[in-house]
């Protein structure tokens, strides 16, 4: 049966009204599974006058008092884990494990945020001048909108949600319209645990949806996470509207091995952030930078027989450790990539593209792809594949393949895998990159930092969650204050410095 999927308005789900609507698959068999309205400007107008009416209501509520909401929130997400997980799986194509994984992630922002009383603690200065004291407080900056991509349904919203609602905002998401279940369930768990109407909800849409939200003067900040292309257009043209805008978007993250690396270490490692997810993290590795001839034939000779045997399956298959990517038109792409790649003259060590599973030939499937000897000038160099497609590049010592991750557009993370802490810190200290690991391939940050990458990576001045997240969902507010028991100076017609006071 094909279900018909709701907006989430004030509280309650909506039916979509646009007459326009998407079709949303089981990647592992590429059956329909339900249809998701494609919202138009009423629909969405809606959404942010229940934001707006919400908001005065919001704002006044203490602290202490707006995270016993998100305190029971989190109880609510974690009672149920496994649905959650089974109904994201079941739209994304990633393995239980992962999804339940990627759940966590996003309930540690909501943990984090639950500490929001302290994080709003302001600054206060007595006696700056005679009898006058200042102090600075930040305030929630209004109706919040999150735009968020299909590869990660819950843990991306959450790094946006549950800081903008801490703070005191009123948001609406506009989830992926190929993904879309998991974050309305979530508005529902947020009503559920004592949210008040119109606080979050939940528009679903495509770029019309998006267009509409970016026009609208009621809407104050706008984060978006997804593609370079499409955050840039929302950067320009939020900026250009007036607000306050977080764009966090493609990347091509390396990781650097060493001569003097743990080969298993590093070979696992390769392993879970290429292939994890069929590689569809914006913080997979896919190319690894071999330091010197001997680094990368060991690299390749040892990593090849893995990929041949990565168990590839859909989610309900405990065995799986790779599920199949999102859509038919993204497998297409990726294709198109790996011809591509072998037209450009890289070496295709392992082949995934001819990859069939009994019961699931109509599923989006790949074998992992492993190229060799891969040069910057490729386009499966060059472009985010986002597929299971780990290119190999050979260096030949550390300043070369340093000169690899900097000169790359994209800057999101990097890694290097040695044994050499004096190499370590040199690639800490001049990777242009956001987010580094040092034997570690996936460096996402604790919810307690922020997240977030350089260069083509993200556009806008603040990170994700974490303090930045504080500061990007609220505005800072000084005030001096003069009391009339002070000193009485009469008018002053000239600028004076505390001092002279
Ligand atoms: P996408 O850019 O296609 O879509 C992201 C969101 O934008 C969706 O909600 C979509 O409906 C909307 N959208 C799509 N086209 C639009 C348009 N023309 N105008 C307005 N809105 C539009 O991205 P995706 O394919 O869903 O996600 C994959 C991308 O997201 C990858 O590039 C990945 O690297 C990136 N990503 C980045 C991060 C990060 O933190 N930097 C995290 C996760 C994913």
């Amino acid at each position: 049966m094909i279900r018909e999927l709701k907006h989430f308005i004030g509280g309650k789900p909506v039916k979509g009204e646009s007459g326009r609507f998407a079709d949303v698959y089981d990647p592992a068999t590429g059956q329909v599974t339900a249809k998701v309205p494609l919202a138009g400007p009423g629909e969405v107008g809606r959404a942010v006058s229940a934001a707006a009416a919400a908001l005065p209501g919001w704002m006044a509520t203490p602290p202490a008092k707006r995270v016993q909401v998100l305190f029971r929130f989190r109880d609510l997400i974690l009672e149920h884990l496994d649905d959650l997980a089974a109904t994201l799986a079941s739209e994304h194509g990633k393995t239980l494990d992962d999804a339940k994984g990627s759940i966590r992630r996003g309930v540690e922002v909501v943990e984090f945020v639950c500490g929001i009383p302290h994080l709003l603690k302001g600054e206060y200065s007595e006696g700056v001048a005679s009898g006058v004291d200042v102090f600075a407080l930040r305030q929630p900056v209004g109706v919040c909108v999150g735009i968020t991509p299909f590869n990660f349904p819950a843990m991306v919203p959450m790094w946006m949600f549950p800081v903008a609602i801490a703070c005191g905002n009123t948001f609406i998401l506009k989830p992926s319209e190929k993904d879309p279940s998991t974050g309305f369930r979530l508005a529902e768990l947020m009503s559920e645990a004592g949210l008040p109407s119109g606080v979050l909800n939940v528009i679903n849409g495509d770029k019309e949806a998006v267009d509409a939200l970016l026009a609208d003067p009621t809407v104050a900040a706008v984060s978006f996470v997804g593609s370079t292309a499409v955050g840039e257009y929302i950067y320009a043209t939020g900026c250009a509207n007036g607000k306050r805008v977080q764009a966090l978007c493609g990347a091509k993250n390396h990781m650097v091995v060493m001569p003097d690396a743990d080969m298993d270490q590093a070979l696992d490692a390769a392993m879970g952030a290429a292939y994890g997810s069929a590689g569809e993290r914006c913080m997979a590795i896919s190319v690894a930078v071999t330091v010197g001839e001997e680094t990368g034939d060991e690299f390749v000779r040892r990593l090849a027989p893995r990929v041949r045997a990565l168990k590839v399956g859909p989610y309900v298959d405990p065995q799986s450790e790779m599920g199949p990517v999102i859509t038919a038109e993204a497998k297409e792409r990726i294709l198109g990539y790996i011809d591509k790649g072998i037209e450009e003259g890289a070496d295709l060590v392992v082949d995934g593209r001819g990859l069939s599973l009994q019961g699931y030939e109509d599923g989006y499937f790949i074998g992992g792809c492993l190229f060799d000897r891969v040069t910057p000038s490729m386009s499966i160099y060059s472009d985010e594949i986002f597929g299971p497609v780990l290119s190999v590049v050979r260096a030949k010592d550390y300043e070369e393949a340093l000169g690899l991750v900097n000169d790359h557009p994209y800057g999101n993370g990097a890694a290097i895998f040695t044994r050499d802490g004096d190499a370590a810190r040199n690639f800490v200290n001049r990777a242009k990159i956001g987010m580094v690991g040092v034997n570690v391939p996936i460096p996402v940050p604790v919810a307690y930092y922020s997240f977030g990458g350089w260069k083509s990576s993200l556009f806008g001045d603040h990170h994700i969650h974490g303090p930045e997240g504080v500061r990007f969902y609220t505005r800072q507010k000084t005030v001096t204050a003069r009391w009339p028991s002070g000193i009485r100076e009469g008018a002053q017609f000239h600028f004076r410095g505390g001092a002279e006071t």
